[in-house]
């Protein structure tokens, strides 16, 4: 049997402190992510959340904007990109995320962990680390395979004091679904968390998965079954693109923020409510949590859905979104990752 890392007894506290905090009061944010530059290493051809041409956003900028986030009572601060891992403070934001009060997440492709670079993560206070690995060997799609990564993975299992998340994906456009069991089970064997994602067809819309595809999310699912058990409903509906009935909390509990500093619902419906986050305040945050997102029955990114299942049973939505929005509804997301602590990596 594998080896399950065992979660330090402090972040256990902080977590169970996190969800408390979320259960007694609605007007702060569960989890933000945080992007501090949009270029990447890789450039993967389905992705439309990078570029190679952009600066990181300065230090004393990142803190003021993690300053207002912890300010507000966030719990859980991920850092995405972009690949995060080029910035040249990252561990300074990862530092500050925690001196606020916040767990400190962080999505990479992986490719630029070494020994040293993941002790300084440690160091730093990293909570939790996700990995999205597309399939087994590198294709004119993506480079993020299990045959490049796999190294990367030995010293994440060997050095990391942080959670780790291995993410695989399912659905159209993956040539060879069975990679993603190959590598749920390298996650597990390492000691990791599995997960799975599900990509939509060129048109972002839901597609069942097919007998085959069903098969290996229900195996993936078992792999995973500690982290699926909370969210099993949401994630059969997506894997059989039926609507999912709940209310996003979008812009309240859940919130992108974007290297320019704005506030949006998610990386699928960016600009809405485009408010900087120093500006963010509780109004912004009692009205987003009282408005109902028309793109919510087919919407597929998961951490809103995660963090708004702490609210599902309180609070009718009855204000309207945004006529622009509104106007472009249903949109749905690209990817969703299934069990997983962001929507894409
Ligand atoms: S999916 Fe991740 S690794 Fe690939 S181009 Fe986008 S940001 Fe970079
Ligand atoms: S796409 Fe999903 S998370 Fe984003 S606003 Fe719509 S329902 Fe909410």
């Amino acid at each position: 049997m594998p080896r399950a890392r065992r979660k330090p007894l402090s972040r256990r506290f902080r977590e169970w402190r996190g969800v408390a905090h979320a259960m007694l009061h609605t007007e702060h944010p569960v989890q933000v992510h945080i992007v501090p530059m949009r270029r990447c290493n890789l450039a993967c051809a389905y992705c439309n959340e990078f570029d190679d041409v952009s600066a990181p956003v300065p230090l004393a900028e990142m803190e003021r904007r993690i300053d207002h986030l912890t300010g507000l009572g966030t719990s859980l601060i991920t850092i995405s990109g972009g690949e995060p891992l080029l910035h040249p403070d990252l561990d300074a934001i990862i530092a500050r995320i925690r001196r606020g009060g916040a767990l400190a997440g962080l999505i990479t492709n992986g490719y630029l962990l070494v020994r040293d670079r993941i002790e300084r993560l440690n160091r730093a206070g990293l909570d939790y680390l996700q990995i999205s690995i597309d399939n087994i060997q590198p294709d004119d799609i993506s480079k993020k395979s299990l045959k490049v990564l796999d190294k990367k993975l030995q010293l994440l299992a060997e050095y990391a004091r942080f959670d780790v998340n291995i993410n695989s994906v399912l659905g159209a456009g993956v040539r060879r679904p069975e990679d993603a069991l190959v590598i749920a089970r390298r996650a597990v064997e390492l000691g990791f968390i599995a997960t799975v994602g599900i990509i939509h067809d060129g048109h972002g819309q839901l597609r069942p998965l097919n007998a085959g595809e069903q098969a290996i999310y229900e195996q993936v699912k078992r792999l995973g079954k500690r982290h699926y058990a909370r969210f099993h409903q949401f994630q059969d509906d997506i894997a059989r693109a039926e609507p999912h009935d709940w209310k996003c909390r979008a812009g309240a509990r859940y919130l992108y923020v974007c290297e320019d500093g704005l506030v949006h619902y998610c990386s699928q419906q960016r600009g809405y409510p485009g408010i900087p986050v120093t500006q963010y305040g509780r109004d912004a945050l009692r009205r987003e949590y009282r408005t109902a997102k028309p793109c919510a029955p087919y919407c597929t990114v998961a951490c809103a859905h995660y963090t708004s299942v702490l609210d599902q049973w309180r609070d009718p939505q009855h204000a309207p979104a945004t006529a622009s929005m509104a106007a472009e509804a249903p949109a749905a997301a690209e990817l969703v990752q299934i069990g997983s602590a962001s929507e894409r990596e």
